[in-house]
């Protein structure tokens, strides 16, 4: 027995050896900012910002050993060492046959699309990542949502929201045809659900049902890590599990993967694409060289593959994913604790504020999420970023606004980069928009772009 818990919110399981100051600017300069970035977060300069949960992509902090591998680079054009260690690290991790190195996880969805996908074909997913579906779509893929229904509502509370409905599944099999079906993307977890995880169950039968009717079942692994602490946490049969076999399990029900290193792999750059089919492999490699550089660097310096490699590895520790896990949940309680609507359960990366709920006075075509995230940052120079119809983009065909029924404002939390003092600070500061909501005001379009328009739209404010 001991007189302090930390179990509900672990303190940070590091020490601060290396500091980057932060400072808040004036609310003026913040209302000058946000106007100058047409009222989109990603159009504002990083030193304008004061607590950047933009993104949990490419920001995290890295551990002493990281830094020191930096250092170790093989600068090779081939046959780097420090491939070779994280060649190695990803079998041992993730159990596949192959690995292609690529510049980050787009750069495999780009590979992966374009040696699995006939145009015309299916592909499945629970839900859908922006970048991912893009190569689908380019790729003549059409893409079809078949996570459980739950997903799609922002308030229902239950384990799993990332799960694969088996009924859609099993449905789209049968009317399509499984050689129309390119493959299945699974995402462990679902970035656009709120971070929801899907349970090994889930896993295991998404897996037998297209093994029976040979479809291929492709994971994007990016958030595996987060994925594998909510089973060790909630699902029977794995409380005695390490991270490391529970990782192993999962990827035992797939045929490959994508991943992005920005995520849970804990660095800044890179990804990689895994296979175990020996042709698709080879077609794999064809495209790399084109794509990303030669198969044994995919576009990261040696160093870049070090540190990867030594990231991947530390992601495993119990210590570590535990308390980042555990640190988004603070936040996402606080928020709850005073009523702000979220969605429920908070999930492994971020917070996601339901926009619908907190701004009831805008449609979904005056873009609440946008206008909210705007206003936050005004508000205390946090940078969030919008979630919804802006992000979902136009019909390829009929050119109307997909209108998704998560209309979010995402927390994303770097990886070892902020305090719960500062989640105190962003929690203060949303609660407080939260009863002074109806100043947050509908925007219209005064920069649209054709593709991926979240990233560079302009807005003003239509009222
Ligand atoms: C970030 C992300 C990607 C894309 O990875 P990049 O490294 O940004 O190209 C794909 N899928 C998911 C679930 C992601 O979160």
């Amino acid at each position: 027995m001991s007189f302090m818990d930390l179990s509900k919110y672990p303190a940070e399981p590091f020490k601060i050896k290396s500091v980057e100051p932060v400072k808040m600017i004036s609310k003026s300069e913040r209302e000058a900012a946000a106007k100058e970035a047409g009222y989109n977060t990603f159009n504002l300069k990083s030193e304008d910002v004061y607590i950047d949960l933009l993104t949990d992509s490419g920001t995290n902090a890295m551990s002493d050993k990281q830094w020191a591998g930096m250092m170790m680079g093989d600068e090779a054009y081939a046959g780097s060492k420090n491939w070779i260690f994280l060649e190695e690290t990803c079998k041992e991790i993730f159990g596949f046959k192959h690995i292609v190195p690529t510049h980050q996880g787009r750069g495999a969805e780009n590979l992966l699309s374009t040696i699995a996908i006939k145009p015309g074909q299916y592909v499945a997913g629970n839900m859908y990542f922006t970048t991912t579906r893009y190569h689908q779509e380019k790729n003549g893929g059409i893409f079809v949502d078949i996570i459980r229904d739950e997903a799609h509502d922002a308030s229902t509370d239950v384990p799993f929201k990332g799960d694969i409905c088996l009924e859609k599944l099993q449905k789209l099999i049968d009317e399509k045809g499984a050689e129309n079906i390119a493959y299945v993307c699974l995402a462990v977890t679902v970035n656009l659900a709120g971070g929801q995880p899907v349970s090994m169950k889930n896993m295991r039968e998404v897996y037998e049902i297209c093994q029976k009717h040979g479809v291929k079942v492709f994971f994007d692994a990016t958030r595996c890590v987060e994925n594998a602490y909510f089973i060790k946490e909630q699902e029977e049969g794995y409380q005695d599990k390490t991270i490391k076999e529970i990782v192993h399990e999962m990827f035992s029900y797939s045929d490959g993967a994508t991943m992005s290193g920005k995520k849970d792999g804990i660095v800044n750059i890179g990804g990689f694409l895994a296979l175990n089919d020996d042709e698709l492999f080879g077609h794999a490699k064809e495209f790399v060289v084109v794509y990303e550089g030669m198969p044994s660097y995919g576009g990261m310096t040696g160093r870049d593959m070090e540190a990867f490699a030594i990231g991947l590895r530390e992601s495993l520790q119990f210590e570590y994913i535990e308390h980042r896990v555990k640190q988004v949940r603070y936040l996402g309680d606080r928020l709850r604790e005073a009523g702000v609507p979220i969605v429920e359960p908070t999930g492994g990366h971020a917070v996601f504020l339901d926009a619908r709920k907190f701004c009831p006075h805008l449609d979904q075509e005056q873009f609440p999420a946008q206008s909210l995230a705007a206003f936050l940052y005004i508000d205390s120079g946090v940078r969030s970023m919008e979630r919804g119809i802006v992000s979902a983009g136009r019909d390829n065909k009929t050119g109307e606004n997909h209108k998704p029924k998560l209309e979010t404002v995402r927390l994303t939390i770097p990886r070892r980069v902020y305090t719960y003092r500062h989640m105190d600070v962003v929690a203060d500061s949303v609660i407080g928009l939260f009863n002074n909501k109806e100043e947050i005001r509908p925007l219209k379009f005064v920069y649209e772009p054709p593709q991926l328009r979240f990233f560079t739209a302009k807005f003003d404010f239509a009222d």
